[in-house]
């Protein structure tokens, strides 16, 4: 089999280029490639690397994932996130390769508490979750074999994180405050890479199976409740932190503005993912403590 992977870099990419070593042969791009184009502010160039490469299976890791950042340069982020994914897709259709791509939990509102199921109404509240939709709907409507990841508060032992964050800043500060109104699930790279190897070796012998699937880790939490539980882990791998879990303060959204608005509830449901492709999702705090005890 052979495999396109643009976004080689990224938290995600980085993991794939692992996880899809074993599938067969692995083109891997970013968006400085030199041999080819492997840059997504150029739709026409990723289209013609396609055409050049001609792969069984295409990956797309990368995207436009500074969400606040996003708000202020609409364009270019609707240029990754969808334009890019299009030209993708309408090459993969011509070709009849499979064309993997990655969405997010922000193409919904946050509305309610129920966790998000495939069949759910998007309505998202930022251009980042606006263009990450535009990429999705354009994918679906390109005809092309897909398969469609949205997953949720992505970290990689690679690659910057809010556990990182939080590690920092336990270290300088006295004092931190982090938003309780924030409920999702943290997903590793790692995860979500072995996943989409998994689901490649399904899907060549069920293509039936094509389609959008929610992917996260299991269980939920909030930002606060997230970095009490990374401090913690901390302090018994006895890192140098100034502050216990117990001092962080909790803080609503409402306290912390941003450019871009968050979704409050970002739980997904997994249940078509686990049931269609035979998968257990692991609970979140696993992946964490083994990113943890990477990092520390
Ligand atoms: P990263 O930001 O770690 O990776 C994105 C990659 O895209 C980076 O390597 C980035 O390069 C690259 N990139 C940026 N601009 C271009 C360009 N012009 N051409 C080609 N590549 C470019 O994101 P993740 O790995 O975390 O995300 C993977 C997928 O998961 C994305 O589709 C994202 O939308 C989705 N997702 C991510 C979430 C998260 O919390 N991170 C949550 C939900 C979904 P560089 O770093 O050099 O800019």
């Amino acid at each position: 089999m052979n495999i396109l992977l643009f976004g080689k870099n990224g938290q995600v990419g980085w993991e794939l280029q692992r996880s899809l070593s074993v599938l067969g042969t692995v083109t891997a791009l970013d968006f400085d490639s030199t041999d080819h184009c492997g840059d997504f502010a150029n739709p026409a160039g990723v289209a013609d690397t396609v055409r050049a490469l001609r792969p069984d299976v295409i990956v797309n890791a990368a995207a436009h994932t500074a969400v606040d950042k996003a708000e202020s340069e609409p364009e270019f982020a609707h240029t990754l996130n969808a334009a890019a994914p299009a030209a993708l897709a309408d090459e993969a259709a011509r070709l009849g390769a499979w064309l993997v791509h990655y969405s997010t939990d922000y193409v919904f509102d946050g509305s309610g508490t129920r966790p998000w199921t495939e069949d759910d109404t998007p309505a998202p509240l930022s251009v980042y979750g606006r263009t990450k939709l535009a990429g999705e709907q354009a994918i679906q409507q390109s005809g092309c074999q897909h398969l469609i990841l949205r997953t949720s508060w992505v970290y990689g032992a690679r690659g910057g994180n809010f556990a990182k964050t939080m590690l920092r800043l336990a270290q300088e500060r006295e004092r931190l405050t982090v938003i309780d109104d924030q409920w999702g699930a943290p997903t590793g790279a790692d995860l979500l890479a072995d996943v989409t190897a998994h689901a490649i070796r399904h899907l060549r012998q069920h293509p039936q199976h094509a389609g959008l699937y929610h992917c996260a880790a299991a269980g939920e939490t909030n930002w606060h409740f997230y970095a009490n539980h990374v401090l913690a882990l901390a302090a018994q791998a006895q890192a140098a932190i100034k502050i216990k879990a117990t001092e962080v303060a909790p803080i609503p959204t409402s306290a912390y503005p941003t450019p871009a608005a968050r979704p409050h509830n970002s739980r997904l449901n997994t249940r078509k993912l686990q049931a269609t492709f035979g998968l257990t999702l692991p609970p979140w705090q696993a992946g964490v403590a083994r990113m943890l005890a990477e990092i520390l």
